[in-house]
């Protein structure tokens, strides 16, 4: 038997990456403060993403943080996240003395909802961090124009959606910034790494300060013009991100067409729940596969782990729920005499509950490894049904 389940390994790599690497060994050259490879992926991811101007970093974490702290949020402001999204959205907001404040999420898309956000602002807020959950970019227009509206920053989390695109425009700088992340298990990796992306000179200088010890581009080596962390990538893994990126467009084509075959062949399956077709969303990220399944979870999960496919997962648990993000935040608003909003997000605790997640390598496989994986869950829906 064809073994269906032995499904791509992740990352896919070849020679191209083993001489981008050799090169940068060679050249002596292994950081960017003596190397140029780092500000050569910069101008060509932000490129890639249509922004104007890149700044790469250690992490997608550091990312958010960095971002935050350009965009001038700090001690005590509220910064309003999603609690469906990986940890990382809300304890940025924390490492700059910041408090995340929980919107619930769309049940359909599992997207942050804009009407739960302009419900959550108060005379603190300073930021939104939206987050293109899956790869599937969120609703820019009203998160844009409710930015504008109440003077807030507007973060694009999109760790999970390298290509993806609204309306004809890739995400990263259709809010003030956009935040990336290149770890492990990302449609672009370099093990670790990450960037923001802006389109605002100012933002993007301030940037550069955070990621570079508070120097200035052109400045001297010890003129300290900002306090600063240091944050940067090394040449090597930016010589390995600009193979991957140069992959990236036939990746993701397979990835799009066994989304799209696996779409054809569950949208109609009773009992199963997948976000709406939206022709704002002219490019999807396609680094998770979400359904939701009210009253068969288990069951599909089960039954893909004895079909093999054993990374399938029942993803996210809340962050409104966590106890060390409640904590951290609520250390800082006693401290400074501030209510700490009790988020009620039951979307975020329905979602959590139902879904099931395929990874981005699970798009990677043939035809019929993809119709492998949508017969192991209308078998197990059907026979539950
Ligand atoms: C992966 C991820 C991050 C964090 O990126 P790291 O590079 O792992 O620090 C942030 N937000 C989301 C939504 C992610 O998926």
């Amino acid at each position: 038997m064809g073994d269906h389940t032995m499904m791509p390994e992740w990352p896919q790599y070849d020679d191209d990456e083993a001489k981008a690497l050799l090169e940068v060994l060679n050249s002596g050259n292994w950081g960017s403060t003596s190397g140029d490879v780092v500000a050569t992926f910069e101008r060509e991811f932000a490129a890639y993403q249509q922004a104007g101007f890149g700044i790469c970093l250690s992490n997608g974490t550091l990312a958010i943080a960095a971002a935050l702290r350009a965009a001038g949020v700090g001690i005590g402001d509220e910064v309003i996240v999603p609690p469906y999204t990986f940890i990382a959205t809300a304890s940025a907001a924390l490492f700059v003395g910041a408090v995340p404040v929980f919107a619930d999420v769309d049940l359909d898309t599992h997207l942050l909802d804009p009407v739960a956000v302009e419900a959550a602002i108060t005379e603190r807020t300073k930021a939104v961090i939206v987050v293109h959950l899956a790869g599937r970019p969120a609703d820019l227009d009203a998160f844009t124009a409710l930015g504008r509206r109440h003077g807030l920053t507007i973060i694009e989390d999109a760790a999970q959606a390298h290509g993806a695109a609204y309306k004809g425009r890739p995400v990263g700088a259709i809010g003030d910034l956009g935040t990336f992340s290149f770890q492990s298990s990302k449609n672009i990796t370099a093990g670790e790494g990450g960037a923001v992306l802006t389109d605002n000179d100012e933002l993007a200088g301030a940037l550069y300060s955070l990621v570079n010890v508070g120097r200035v581009p052109g400045g001297g080596w010890y003129q300290h013009e900002a306090v600063g962390y240091n944050l940067r990538l090394t040449e090597f893994q930016a010589a390995i991100l600009r193979v991957q990126l140069r992959r990236h467009p036939a990746v993701q084509e397979v990835r799009e067409r066994n989304a799209r075959l696996l779409t054809d062949l569950l949208r109609d399956v009773d009992g199963i729940h997948l976000a709406p077709e939206d022709p704002a969303i002219t490019a999807h990220g396609r680094h998770l596969f979400l359904l939701r399944l009210p009253d068969h979870r288990e069951a599909v999960l089960q039954s893909l782990a004895t079909a093999g496919f054993t990374r399938a997962s029942s993803g996210y648990v809340p962050l409104h729920r966590n106890a060390a993000v409640l904590r951290e935040s609520k250390a800082i608003t006693e401290k400074l005499g501030q209510p700490y909003p009790d988020a009620d997000c039951p979307n975020a605790d329905t979602v959590s509950a139902e879904t099931i997640w395929l990874p981005q390598t699970y798009l990677l496989g043939t035809e019929d490894q993809t119709r492998a994986i949508t017969t192991t869950i209308t078998s197990a829906v059907n026979e539950t049904n």
